[in-house]
C-alpha cells in the first residue's frame, strides 16, 4: 500500500513524520481554525464555500493564513492527487504556530497550514435506514458574543462536552440548546425539522455554525418546491415534528427517529428527509471543484 502524504507547513511529508511542535499554540490553546471537506468522485464539494468560511474564521481571530485562497485551493487539490484519492475526507488546519508558553499570539510568528486527505468509506447504509436517536444535553451552545459558533476554531470543547453527555446518555447524537432554551444544533451537525410539509432550521444567530451542507439543503429544499423557513424553535417543536434530520459534511443528511425518548412520528426516516438526501447525492459530484478529468480519471493540470 502506498503511504499517506500530509501537507505540513509547505511540504508533503509521510503520515508517520507529520508532527507539530508541542509549543504550537494550536496544541497548547486550541488557537487556530479548521475545515472538514468532502471529495466525491474527484470533485471537492463546495470548496469555495469552505475556503470562504476558513478565511472568515481566521480573519475573526486575527490569524494570517500564509497563502491566498487560490494557492490554498491548489494545495488541497494537490494533496488529493498526491494521495490518489477520488472519494475522500479533507481536513484543513491552520494553527497559530509555535510560540512561547504564554497565551499571547504575539509570540507566534509562523502560522502552520496542514492538509490531511483520507480515503472515506460512506457511513453504513443501515444508519440511514434506521435513523439516529438524539438526546438534549445540559451543556448550552456557547453564546455568539462569547465565542462565535461561526468561528470554526480548534477549540471544540463546547462540542466535546456535549458529545460526552450524549455518550453518557447512550444516544447517538446530542441536541444543543442556547442559553434561552432554543434549539441550535448537534455536536457537529445542523438540525432541521419538518411540520405539515414546512421545513424549519434555526437561524444561525441563535448559536449554530452556518453549515455548508445546511445551506446546500436550504437551496435544494427551495428548488424542490418545499416551504423552507429559518426560524427559532424549541424542544417541544422537535418532539412533535413530522420529521427531523441532521446535516453535516460527514453525515450528509441523516434522519433522526427519536428525541429524548420520544419517537418522531412512526419512528422511521421520513419521506421528505429521504427525498432531500437523494437530491443531495445528485449534486455532490457536480457542485464542486474538479481534481480529475471525469472521463479519463486523470489529474487536471
Ligand atoms: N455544526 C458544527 C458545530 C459543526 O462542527 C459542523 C461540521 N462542520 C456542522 C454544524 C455542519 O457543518 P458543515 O455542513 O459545513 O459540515
Amino acid at each position: 500500500m502506498s503511504s499517506q502524504w500530509i501537507f505540513l507547513a509547505g511540504e508533503f511529508v509521510k503520515k508517520e513524520d507529520a508532527v507539530v511542535s508541542v509549543y504550537d499554540h494550536g496544541f497548547l490553546y486550541g488557537d487556530g481554525v479548521f475545515e472538514g471537506i468532502r471529495v466525491y468522485s474527484g470533485n471537492v464539494f463546495k470548496l469555495d464555500e469552505h475556503l470562504q468560511r476558513l478565511y472568515e474564521s481566521a480573519q475573526s481571530i486575527m490569524l494570517n493564513i500564509p497563502y491566498d485562497k487560490e494557492e490554498l485551493e491548489q494545495i488541497i487539490v494537490n494533496t488529493i492527487r498526491k494521495n490518489e484519492l477520488e472519494t475522500a475526507y479533507i481536513r484543513v488546519v491552520v494553527s497559530r504556530g509555535p510560540g512561547n508558553l504564554g497565551l499571547d499570539p504575539a509570540s507566534c510568528s509562523q502560522p502552520k497550514v496542514i492538509v490531511i486527505a483520507e480515503a472515506l468509506t460512506l457511513f453504513p447504509k443501515e444508519l440511514y435506514q434506521r435513523g439516529l436517536r438524539l438526546g438534549s444535553v445540559s451543556t448550552r451552545r456557547n453564546r455568539p458574543d462569547v465565542l462565535s459558533p461561526q468561528v470554526k476554531s480548534l477549540n471544540y470543547l463546547n462540542n466535546i462536552l456535549v458529545k460526552l453527555e450524549a455518550n453518557q446518555a447512550g444516544v447517538d447524537e446530542a441536541l444543543m440548546l442556547n442559553d434561552q432554551g432554543y434549539v441550535t444544533e448537534g455536536s457537529a451537525d445542523n438540525i432541521f425539522i419538518i411540520k405539515n410539509n414546512t421545513i424549519f432550521t434555526p437561524p444561525v444567530y441563535l448559536g449554530a455554525l452556518e453549515g455548508i451542507t445546511r445551506n446546500a439543503i436550504i437551496d435544494l429544499a427551495k428548488t424542490n418546491g418545499y416551504v423552507m423557513k429559518e426560524s427559532p424553535f424549541t424542544r417541544h417543536d422537535v418532539y412533535v415534528a413530522d420529521e427531523v434530520f441532521l446535516t453535516g459534511t460527514a453525515v450528509e443528511v441523516i434522519a433522526v427517529v427519536e428525541v429524548d425518548g420520544r419517537k418522531i412520528n412512526n419512528g422511521e426516516p421520513g419521506n421528505i428527509t429521504n427525498h432531500l438526501l437523494s437530491e443531495f447525492r445528485k449534486i455532490v459530484t457536480i457542485d464542486g471543484v474538479a481534481c480529475y478529468n471525469a472521463t479519463q480519471n486523470k489529474a487536471i493540470v
